[in-house]
């Protein structure tokens, strides 16, 4: 008998204490189901505490990590997180252009909470020029959109990527309204808003690699996305939850990923 599965790849940095990039991003995949494959754009040195330093690896490393990847075991859907630098950007979407992927969600990581910034200062406008018309879905915080735009108005900044420089669909991370956290998917067709209770944890490291990497996941399962984006945001949650009263490291610990695991979710081929 036939069997396929879920193959999920994130193309993201690595962060040795296992909370955020591509740990967060294997462990969410596989805690959906979903079959996780990685390459890695840079190195870091980090721990719960704060990040250190970061090493991009050589542009070229990254399409000799991912051709054979999405040749051999092709991914239903990529999450891009921490791309670095321009040679790293151009790198991933010349890859795109001869290999397109069903979904792919890109997470512009800029700086880590502990404010080590994460990408080169004069990359910004290539991953706008770029990376992001070849992305089916951007996933900013607030700084990272005025970052990336200029604009003040979160909504505007969002139709702004949109209309000027191709994205499709934009995420808006982290808006309140009265106290209220609200997310705000922008597209051409409008809006619409995704709001959850506050999770009060110290152990936040990862919740933004984590959601990225969760909507992938479920897209990749047959979501479509405004219900994936809804169960992202409600794993998120839970695996915060899961995770606060637990020690681990002694800053901001990782959310727990495996509250609830599946197994590797396999479809009988047709
Ligand atoms: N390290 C890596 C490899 C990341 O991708 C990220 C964020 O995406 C971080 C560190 C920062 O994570 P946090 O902001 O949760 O500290």
């Amino acid at each position: 008998m036939h069997y396929s599965y879920i193959p999920c790849l994130s193309i993201a940095g690595f962060d040795p204490s296992g909370g955020a990039g591509i740990a967060a991003d294997i462990k969410t995949f596989s805690a959906l189901g979903c079959y996780a494959s990685a390459a890695i754009t840079a190195i870091t040195s980090q721990s719960t505490r704060g990040v250190y330093a970061m090493q991009p690896l050589p542009a070229e490393w990254i399409s000799r990590q991912v051709l054979p990847v999405v040749e051999d075991l092709p991914p239903a859907a990529l999450k891009i997180g921490m791309t670095c630098n321009r040679e790293i950007i151009r790198s991933i979407a010349e890859i795109l252009r001869a290999h397109p992927v069903p979904f792919v969600v890109l997470d512009p990581v800029m700086i880590s909470s502990s404010g080590h910034p994460l990408m080169e200062e004069d990359a910004m406008k290539c991953l706008t020029d770029e990376l992001l018309p070849l992305c089916h879905l951007v996933t900013p915080n607030l700084h990272e959109l005025h970052r990336l735009t200029g604009q003040a108005d979160p909504v505007a900044a969002a139709q702004l990527l949109i209309r000027r420089h191709g994205a499709r669909q934009v995420l808006i991370k982290g808006g309140h309204r009265e106290g209220i956290p609200e997310d705000i998917l922008v597209s051409e067709d409008g809006e619409i808003s995704f709001t959850g209770e506050r999770i009060t944890t110290r152990n936040d490291h990862g919740t933004g690699c984590t959601l990225s990497a969760a909507i992938a996941a479920y897209v990749a399962r047959g979501e479509a996305l405004p219900a994936a984006i809804g169960q992202a945001k409600k794993f998120v949650g839970q695996a915060l939850k899961a995770g606060a009263t637990i020690h681990i490291g002694n800053g901001h610990g990782p959310l727990n990923h495996f509250f609830d695991p599946l197994p590797l979710l396999i479809k009988e081929k047709l």
